[in-house]
C-alpha cells in the first residue's frame, strides 16, 4: 500500500440525515459530509435482523393484560396528549448512530425484539415527567428513561424488562437552561447533545472546552448518569457535574447539592453550580448508574480554553506492554500527563482507517478467522506507526513553553524503552486517526471513531471493561484473560486502556455481525467468560451491557452481598410499586426479586437459541 487511502466516493442515494437545527439527536453541519459518508459505509453492510418479529407487539409490561395496557395508554395520551405517546407496534429499525432507534437495542444480542419497549413516551416538561411516573405507579407499569438513548454497546434505548414504557426525554426536553461563563459551568436537560453544546459555545464565542467521549451524538447528562468518559483533563464526566434535579419513583421533585437551598426571590440557588457536597451525605452518587431517580436537570463543570498538543508514541514489541504502564503510572500521578492517555493495540492503527478487515485480509474479512499477526505487521510497517506493537495517544496542556517541558519530560521517560519513536500530529497524513484525536482530546466531537465498525460486515459491538490498578503485573493478568478468551471464541482483539494514575480502564471491544446467531452466541460466550475470569483475580467492569448487568453486580458481592443487599434496601424504600427501570445495573425492586428475572451464567447463549430471557408470568 502506498500513499494515502482512499474510500471509495460516497453513495448519496442514502436519506440525507436530520441536522441539529432539525432534531434535537441531529448532525452540526460542520459534520456533514462525514455524516454522510459514514451512513454509506455502514448502511451499505447492513443486513435483516435473523431472527426478527419473534413476538407479538406491541410487547405488554410484566403481568399487564392487553386489554389493561390499553386503557392505561389511552389514560395516558388523555394527560399527555395525543402525539406525545407512540405505541412501539411497527417494525423495529436498527438505524446507524446518527439515526438511532428509541425503541429497542440497535446493536441487539439477543433477538431484535427481545429487549423493547410497548410504548415510548415524550414528556415536554418536569411536570409532564411527574405525572407518567405516577400514571406507572397507579397502573405498575415498569418505565425506562433515556436521555439520548445512543448508550451503544451498553443497551442503547432498550429497557432492561420488555414491554416496559420508555420515557425519551431528549425529544422535547433538550434546553441549555444555563452557561454561566464567569463561573465555568452549564445548566443542562436531558436532550443535550454534546454535538450542542459545543456548537453554542461556538455560537456564543465563550472561551470554554466542553469533553466528550469519542462520539458526540449522546447526552450530556445521559452519559454523565452512566458514568461515561471524555479525554480532556475533565473526563470524569460524573465527577465534573455539579447539581442535579431528579423526579423520584414516587414523583416528588429533588434537587441536590446547594440546589436544596432555595436562592433568594424564588431563584436556583447561585451556587448550585458552584459547590458538589453541600450539607448532609452526599446523595448525587446513588442516582448514576441506578434505578432510583430520573435526572431532568444536571449541572456540569466546562475547562477554561487552553493550548494543546497531542502526539502519539509507538513502542516495537508485544512485550513492552508492562513496562509502558509502569512509565505511565509515576508520570500520570505527578500530573506531567495532561489527560487519561490510551494505549493501543496497533490492529487498531488498521481498524480506525474505516477500512475493513476485508481490504486488509482479504478473503478473511468476518469473524470466521481472526486477523493475523503477520498480516497486520505487513500493513503497519507501511502506516505512519511502522511495524510496532503498541500505540500511545496523548495530549498536553497548558502555557506553550510548559507543554514543552512536559514533552522533553515524557519523550525521555518513554526512551527507556528501546525503539520508542514519540510523532506529533504534522509528522502524519491528514487523514491519520491522530488529527481526529487532537479534537476530542481539545473538546470537539467528532464522528471518526465509528470507523472501526466497518472492521465487520453489518457490526455491532459489546464492550468489556475492567477496572485494575496502573500496575504492570495487573496489565499483563488483565490482557492474558483477555487475549486468551478472544482466541478461544475467534474474534480480534482491539485492546484499548484508558491509563491513569491509580487505576486503568482496559476496554475490549467484540465486533459481531447482528445478522449471525453464531457470532451473537459467541459473543455472548466471550463476554461470559471475560467478565466471570477478570472478577477470580479482583477485575471488575466499571460499567456493562443491560443483559450482563447481573452477572456483573454479582461479582460485587463482598460481605455475602452486602453492597446490593443495600441498593436493594434503598430501591424498595424510594421505589416501593418497582416501577423505575427494574433490573437496571442488576438492581431488582421487591416485585420482580428472586422471581427468575435475574440473567446468570449461559442464559443470553440460551435465549439466542430459542429461551427466553424473561420468566414465565
Ligand atoms: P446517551 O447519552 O449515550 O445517549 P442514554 O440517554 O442512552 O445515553 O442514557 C444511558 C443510560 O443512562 C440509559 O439507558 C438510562 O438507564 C440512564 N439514563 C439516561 N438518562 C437518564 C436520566 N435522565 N435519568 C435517569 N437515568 C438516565
Amino acid at each position: 500500500m502506498s500513499g494515502p487511502l482512499q474510500h471509495k466516493p460516497t453513495d448519496f442515494s442514502f436519506a440525507v440525515p436530520p441536522t441539529l437545527e432539525q432534531k434535537h439527536s441531529g448532525v452540526p453541519s460542520r459534520l456533514m459530509t462525514d455524516a454522510r459518508e459514514m451512513k454509506q459505509k455502514l448502511m451499505s453492510t447492513a443486513k435483516p435482523a435473523n431472527p426478527s418479529g419473534v413476538h407479538e407487539r406491541p410487547r405488554l409490561p410484566p403481568g399487564i393484560s392487553r386489554e389493561d395496557f390499553n386503557r392505561a395508554i389511552a389514560e395516558l395520551k388523555g394527560s399527555l396528549g395525543e402525539n406525545y405517546v407512540e405505541l412501539n407496534d411497527k417494525p423495529l429499525v436498527d438505524g446507524w448512530y446518527m439515526e438511532h432507534p428509541n425503541t429497542h437495542d440497535a446493536f441487539h444480542i439477543v433477538g431484535q425484539d427481545e429487549l423493547v419497549a410497548s410504548a415510548v413516551v415524550y414528556p415536554g416538561s418536569t411536570p409532564d415527567v411527574q405525572t407518567i411516573v405516577r400514571w406507572a405507579n397507579k397502573h405498575e407499569i415498569p418505565i425506562y428513561p433515556i436521555s439520548m438513548g445512543r448508550n451503544v454497546g451498553y443497551g442503547g434505548a432498550a429497557p432492561r424488562v420488555p414491554g416496559s414504557v420508555v420515557i425519551d426525554l431528549g425529544r422535547r426536553m433538550n434546553k441549555i437552561v444555563n452557561i454561566d461563563a464567569e463561573n465555568a459551568s452549564c445548566l443542562l436537560q436531558p436532550g443535550v447533545s454534546y454535538y450542542r453544546l459545543y456548537e453554542e459555545v461556538k455560537k456564543r464565542k465563550l472561551p470554554l472546552w466542553i469533553d466528550c467521549p469519542d462520539l458526540g451524538g449522546g447526552s450530556v447528562l445521559g452519559n454523565a448518569c452512566d458514568r461515561g468518559v471524555g479525554y480532556t483533563p475533565y473526563g470524569d464526566h460524573f465527577g465534573m457535574h455539579c447539581g442535579m434535579e431528579i423526579v423520584l419513583p414516587t414523583g416528588e421533585l429533588l434537587r441536590t447539592g446547594m440546589g436544596a437551598m432555595p436562592g433568594p426571590n424564588g431563584a436556583d440557588n447561585p451556587t448550585w453550580q458552584s459547590f458538589q457536597n453541600a450539607y448532609g451525605p452526599t446523595s448525587d452518587g446513588i442516582f448514576s448508574q441506578s434505578n432510583f431517580g430520573i435526572v431532568v436537570q444536571m449541572g456540569f463543570w466546562m475547562m477554561p480554553e487552553t493550548s494543546h498538543q497531542s502526539y502519539m508514541i509507538t513502542f516495537p514489541r508485544e512485550d513492552d506492554f508492562p513496562k509502558i504502564v509502569d512509565i505511565i503510572r509515576p508520570l500520570a500521578q505527578q500530573r506531567v500527563l495532561g489527560n487519561v492517555p490510551q494505549l493501543r493495540h496497533v490492529i487498531q492503527e488498521l481498524s480506525v482507517t474505516g477500512f475493513s478487515k476485508e481490504h486488509w485480509f482479504p478473503g478473511g474479512g468476518t469473524n470466521e478467522r481472526r486477523i493475523p499477526r503477520d498480516v497486520i505487521r505487513k500493513h503497519a510497517s507501511k502506516m505512519p506507526c511502522g511495524d510496532c506493537s503498541w500505540v500511545f495517544y496523548g495530549t498536553q496542556y497548558g502555557d506553550p513553553a510548559a507543554i514543552k517541558t512536559q514533552l522533553d519530560i515524557i519523550k525521555k521517560a518513554f526512551s527507556a524503552i528501546p525503539g520508542s519513536r514519540m510523532l506529533l500530529p504534522e509528522d502524519v497524513p491528514p487523514e491519520h486517526y491522530l488529527h481526529a484525536r487532537v479534537k476530542v482530546c481539545s473538546g470537539e466531537p467528532v464522528l471518526r471513531e465509528l470507523d472501526w465498525l466497518n472492521w465487520v460486515p453489518n457490526a455491532a459491538h459489546l464492550d468489556f471493561s475492567p477496572i485494575s490498578p496502573t500496575r504492570g503485573r495487573d496489565a499483563e493478568i488483565v490482557h492474558g484473560i483477555v487475549a486468551k478468551l478472544y482466541k478461544k471464541w475467534g474474534f480480534d482483539l482491539f485492546p484499548t486502556l484508558c491509563v491513569a494514575g491509580r487505576e486503568m480502564h482496559y476496554i475490549a471491544n467484540i465486533l459481531y455481525d447482528r445478522a449471525s446467531l453464531d457470532e451473537k452466541r459467541r459473543a455472548a460466550g466471550l463476554m461470559r467468560e471475560l467478565i466471570a475470569e477478570a472478577a477470580k483475580e479482583g477485575y471488575g467492569e466499571y460499567r456493562t451491557h443491560l443483559l450482563f448487568a447481573d452477572q456483573v453486580a454479582g461479582t460485587y458481592n463482598w460481605g455475602n452481598n452486602a453492597l446490593m443487599r443495600f441498593n436493594e434496601t434503598l430501591k424498595d424504600a424510594l421505589d416501593p410499586n418497582g416501577i423505575l427501570a427494574p433490573g437496571r445495573n442488576g438492581i431488582w425492586p421487591k416485585r420482580f426479586r428472586g422471581k427468575g428475572w435475574e440473567i446468570m451464567g449461559d442464559e443470553v447463549e440460551k435465549a439466542q437459541s430459542g429461551g427466553a430471557i424473561t420468566p414465565k408470568i
